[in-house]
């Protein structure tokens, strides 16, 4: 960091400023949060893969508000994706994620190898059920799950995370990690931010990059089908009709649909009346190459 000579100047430039403490090595690691601990600081902590966009940004300014130190942590997870799937490819910003996670105030970055994760020899597995077997990106995804609930797990553990925020953007991962956390006695309260979205409402997505401009300029249909659909079953259509007509609408779009679901917004069982508790209503589709998830409420 920069040495500044006056005072006043010093502190403002700590506080606007200052980068956060890269670590990737798990003794390091043990030493900060030792630090952290004997202050008795609060410690939250941001699971991503990194290629942060504003809405990784929120999640970081959601854990500061309630917790002292906030550690982010960028690792691209090899176990949550298949063979077939864009573990390769997958953005990689490191330097650009740094300096937006020290332009609001991130304390530590967490970014571990994938040796550091998985050393030779690791043989374990957390096999979430509940919310990650309903049929919606478990039946897409089959390996998804598994894979996040074990990273995640390792994460809360290696961070002693107090508490952790993740993205209403994935709703059914928000879910399956809150029962992990719960199911498991982990100490680490989960904390869920609303989508941030662009003007045109598509979510921020760091696969968005992967859009063409024609993709780009088709993407928010998605949120206007899932908009459209919310009204419909709002005025009083039947679910299974307005479902339908989503599904066309997005095919119609050039869409190729995964699912587009009605769901109960807490155990994200399939629903068939609006009567029976909140609704979510949850869809994933390839545009192209790209798959885009997104859900809403009704
Ligand atoms: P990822 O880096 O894609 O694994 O995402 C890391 C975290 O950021 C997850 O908890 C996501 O749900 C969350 N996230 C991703 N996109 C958004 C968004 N547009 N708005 C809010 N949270 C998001």
């Amino acid at each position: 960091m920069c040495r500044v000579g006056n005072a006043m100047t010093h502190r403002f430039v700590s506080s606007t400023l200052q980068h956060p403490q890269i670590i990737h090595s798990l003794p390091a690691l043990v030493r900060k949060l030792a630090q952290w601990r004997t202050r008795r600081e609060r410690i939250g902590l941001v699971p991503t893969m990194g290629a942060l966009h504003a809405g990784h940004l929120a999640l970081v300014k959601r854990a500061r508000r309630r917790a002292d130190r906030v550690i982010v942590s960028i690792f691209v997870n090899p176990a949550q994706f298949a063979p077939s799937e864009d573990l390769k490819t997958y953005p990689r910003t490191f330097a650009a994620d740094v300096a937006a996670l020290a332009r609001i105030g991130a304390h530590l970055v967490w970014a571990p190898s994938v040796d550091t994760m998985y050393p030779q020899g690791f043989a374990m597995r957390v096999v979430p059920e509940g919310p990650a077997t309903v049929g919606l990106e478990d039946a897409f995804r089959p390996h998804f799950f598994a894979g996040v609930a074990t990273v995640v797990a390792k994460l809360f553990i290696q961070c002693d995370a107090d508490v952790a925020a993740f993205g209403e953007k994935d709703y059914q991962q928000l879910k399956v990690v809150t029962q992990m956390a719960r199911d498991l006695d982990l100490k680490t309260r989960i904390i869920g931010v609303p989508t941030v979205r662009e003007r045109d409402g598509l979510a921020l997505s760091s696969r968005n990059a992967y859009l063409s401009d024609s993709e780009r300029k088709t993407a928010p249909t998605l949120h206007r089908v899932l908009v459209e659909c919310a009204d419909k079953i709002v005025r009083g259509q039947a679910i299974g009709g307005a479902m339908t007509e989503g599904r066309a609408a997005l095919a119609q779009a050039g869409f190729v649909v995964d699912y587009l679901e009605a769901r109960n917004a807490e155990t994200l069982s399939p629903v068939v009346s609006a009567k029976g508790g909140p609704l979510r209503l949850l869809v994933a589709a390839r545009l192209g190459k790209t798959r885009l998830i997104d859900n809403i409420a009704v």
